[in-house]
């Protein structure tokens, strides 16, 4: 049997990791999903995916001696994004647009089916799953046959799984600046912070994001567009900027 971790280079699963390597349990392989946002450009922040090239994958090897393989779909978010409907009795001719927060497609179609369709040329195996301690729904979903869940086994909580991979150096520095989950920089799920913190490091992804924002017929956020939210932050700025200019003088 195999032992094979699933691994988004988050604290997560990088403590599972960890903590299976420290209590001297067999682990053989670690499997990354590549989301791709268009043709060239990665789901990952860019910090973030410069540090799991540059430094964490390399780290497994040379620490663990464990090989991480890189999984990456036949399409990124813009190919569906622009998909058209044709099956659909409301809809047919209406290109997908942004995923809804319910029945999201963007998970299936970007994760889950690529690392199906790669799991069933890996053969045999058992995988190791970060989820901490306290994430109760989701232990729940993926308490299964066939799944380890090492930080729930340990009881390590979110917060201690932040302090392992920090001992450890194996902290991304996209945690900085008191982010506490990773994902997609195109998330319509993440926090207005989040979104906001995107529109002023990385303006050149904010703009990817907001050329989208006029071909979609579903809203990004339930009741709100990119622009809203561009409009929103934009006027903020204004506002700093103007008292300090007031304060100034
Ligand atoms: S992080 Fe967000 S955009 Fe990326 S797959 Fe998950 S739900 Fe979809």
């Amino acid at each position: 049997m195999r032992y094979i971790a699933s691994c988004s280079f988050g604290k997560d699963s990088l403590a599972a990791i960890d903590c299976r390597m420290m209590h001297g349990e067999p682990l053989d392989e670690a499997v990354y999903c590549r989301i791709m946002f268009d043709a060239e450009t990665s789901a990952e922040l860019p910090e973030h995916e410069e540090w799991i090239y540059s430094y964490a994958i390399p780290l497994l090897k040379s620490r663990y001696g464990i090989n991480t393989a890189i999984v990456q779909g036949a399409y990124s978010f813009v190919d569906c994004f622009y998909t058209v409907y044709t099956k659909s009795k409301t809809k047919n001719g209406q290109i997908w647009g942004f995923p809804y927060r319910n029945g999201s497609w963007c998970n299936t179609r970007l994760k889950v089916r690529p690392l199906n369709a790669w799991s069933r040329r890996a053969w045999d195996y058992t995988q190791i799953v970060g989820i901490a301690a306290d994430e109760e729904k989701r232990i729940k979903k993926k308490t299964v046959k066939g799944k380890i869940l090492p930080l729930v086994d340990y009881g390590i909580v979110e917060a201690e799984a932040f302090d392992i991979c920090r001992k450890a150096g194996l902290l991304s520095p996209a945690y900085n600046g008191g982010r506490h989950r990773l994902g997609c920089w195109f998330c319509s799920n993440q926090r207005i912070s989040e979104l906001r913190r995107l529109r002023k490091e990385h303006p050149l992804l904010w703009n990817k994001l907001l050329a989208l924002d006029k071909d979609s017929p579903v809203m990004f956020q339930p009741g709100k567009t990119v622009m809203d939210y561009d409009n929103r932050f934009f006027a903020e700025e204004a506002q700093l900027s103007f008292f300090d200019s007031a304060g100034a003088t």
